[in-house]
């Protein structure tokens, strides 16, 4: 069996080592360029988030119960997965691996402090409440703690936290490390070839996949496709005519900076709960190199949601990070170098929720659409996809997220106006908004709420809601 994989990030990488796992005989082409440009992996956290995650309008819905058992799973088959590279890998571990003790090794490992402060709104009280909540309700090992005892937390006096909670399996890893392991796999097989180009189109001969064509003209052929290419998907189907019934994607355009603070490592994830407009401020242990400096810190992240990529830093969002950062997470960052600014796209759908399946023929599957955590869920998503592509019986079904389902609505015209208000509101605390004590904010939400309405009005969501974070594209007639 041939097979072709068009992405190399963390989801086509991911597909294609499931398949080495399954059918060890298969043959494998992965295409994507080697720079990976504009791509959403690299960037990432990347926090291996499953309740920390959770806000006050998760698990309302089937279709947010099902994403959150997929969450829920990967948190859970993380550390047997990065097992399972490693002795996949052998010999051929990049060198940042040489000490690597599996799961108590320098680029992976658990535990993610969540803090409740006063810096923005009570959107963050009701999302930290939410989380509880859910770690209640499912069982989940945690601690709440007193934020003093917090490690390498020294937050201004004003951004103090009153409350926070240990989340004893949530975890983090590297993902630049995890990308460069799964090359050298891919590099090391005899039955995977990995070629530094784009797709330009997928031929459809009489009903099945023939081949794909390459940006350089080159054209490759073989039995199974599967679209791994993020923000390009949408893209890459019109410009194949294989796009009917399938929900667009866009992009979640993102920034996380690497610090290195000057005597503050960090030995846990910690993070606010998910804000307006994105997921608040985390900062990551960022393990660079065995036995070196492990005072690199990796801190996200931004979230604005465009119907075009982007590949430069706003200075806004820089600005903003490395505000919060100190501000908020240990004022001794003052002094921290900055190492890098990554700006990557994630991909989103109109939903919020991944496409995953089959799409426009027998034999073409596609992933995309893995929004905030699409690097979290790759060990799943790839095992579940891999199940559709041989046959195979699933954990459990997820057809409410085939790639051609109708776009899914989970929140109603109410819910969602009343969310959007909150979020625009959770933004502005965020980007330093002090309301006069004259009933400003009870205006600022009024005009809000007409103007959301307004938008629904124009959407023709009489009886659904637009979700906070497609907002703008819905007010802009991008969607
Ligand atoms: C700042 C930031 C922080 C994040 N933090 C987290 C986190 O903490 N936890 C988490 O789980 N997730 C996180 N994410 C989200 C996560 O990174 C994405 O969900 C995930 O990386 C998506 O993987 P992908 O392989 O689908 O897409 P990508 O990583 O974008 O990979 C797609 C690849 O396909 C290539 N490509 C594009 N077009 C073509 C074509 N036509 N032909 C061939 N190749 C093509 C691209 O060059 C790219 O390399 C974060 C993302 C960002 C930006």
């Amino acid at each position: 069996m041939k097979y072709i994989i068009i992405g190399n990030g963390i989801i086509g990488l991911s597909v294609a080592f499931r398949l080495l796992q399954n059918e060890p005989g298969s043959k494998i082409s992965i295409i994507g360029p080697s720079n990976r440009k504009g791509g959403a992996t690299a960037p990432a956290g990347a926090m291996l988030n499953s309740f920390a995650e959770i806000t006050a309008s998760s698990l309302q819905s089937e279709a947010s119960l099902t994403h959150f058992q997929l969450s829920h799973m990967a948190t859970q088959v993380w550390p047997d997965f990065e097992e399972e590279l490693i002795s996949m890998a052998g010999d051929h571990l990049p060198e940042e691996c040489s000490t690597c003790q599996v799961h108590t090794g320098g680029c992976f490992s658990k535990g993610t402090f969540v803090i409740n402060n006063a810096t923005s709104d009570e959107l963050d009280d009701k999302n930290f409440n939410a989380i509880l909540s859910a770690l209640n309700e499912f069982n989940e090992q945690h601690s709440l703690v007193d934020p003093v005892d917090i490690p390498n937390y020294q937050p201004a006096a004003a951004a103090r936290a009153l409350r926070a909670v240990y989340i004893h399996n949530e975890g983090w890893l590297n993902p630049k490390i995890v990308l460069k392991k799964l090359d050298r796999i891919m590099a090391a097989s005899h039955n995977v070839q990995c070629i530094d180009s784009s797709v330009k189109t997928i031929v459809d001969t009489e009903g099945k996949i023939s081949k794909v064509i390459l940006t350089n003209g080159e054209e490759l052929e073989a039995d199974t496709f599967i679209i791994a290419n993020g923000i390009d998907a949408t893209s890459l189907l019109k410009r194949s005519g294989l796009d009917d019934g399938v929900q667009s994607i866009y992009c979640g355009v993102g920034l996380s900076m690497e610090i290195k603070t000057q005597g503050y490592p960090h030995k846990n994830v910690v993070r606010t709960p998910n804000r307006g407009g994105a997921c608040g401020v985390y900062t990551v242990p960022y393990f660079k190199e065995p036995e070196g400096n492990d005072c690199h810190i990796l801190v996200g992240a931004s979230n604005f949601v465009s119907s075009i990529p982007e590949y430069g830093a706003r200075i806004s969002s820089v600005s903003h990070l490395l505000h919060s950062a100190t501000y908020e997470i240990n004022q001794n960052f003052y002094n921290a170098e900055l190492v890098s600014v990554n700006v990557g796209n994630r991909p989103i759908s109109i939903d919020q929720y991944p496409l995953i399946g089959q799409v426009a023929c027998d034999n073409l599957f596609m992933i995309s659409g893995t929004n905030r955590d699409g690097f979290h869920l790759s060990p799943v998503l790839s095992d579940f996809l891999v199940r559709i592509i041989l046959a195979k019986d699933l954990p459990f079904d997820i057809d409410i997220f085939s790639p051609t389902r109708s776009v899914i609505h989970d929140l109603t015209r109410e819910e969602a106006v009343s969310a959007n208000v909150d979020s625009l509101m959770s933004e502005q605390y965020q980007h330093g908004f002090v309301a006069s004590n004259i009933r400003q904010v009870e205006q600022i939400r009024n005009d809000w709420e007409r103007q959301v309405n307004d938008v629904h009005d124009k959407a023709g969501a009489h009886d659904w809601g637009i979700p906070p974070l497609m907002f703008k594209l819905y007010r802009d007639g991008l969607i």
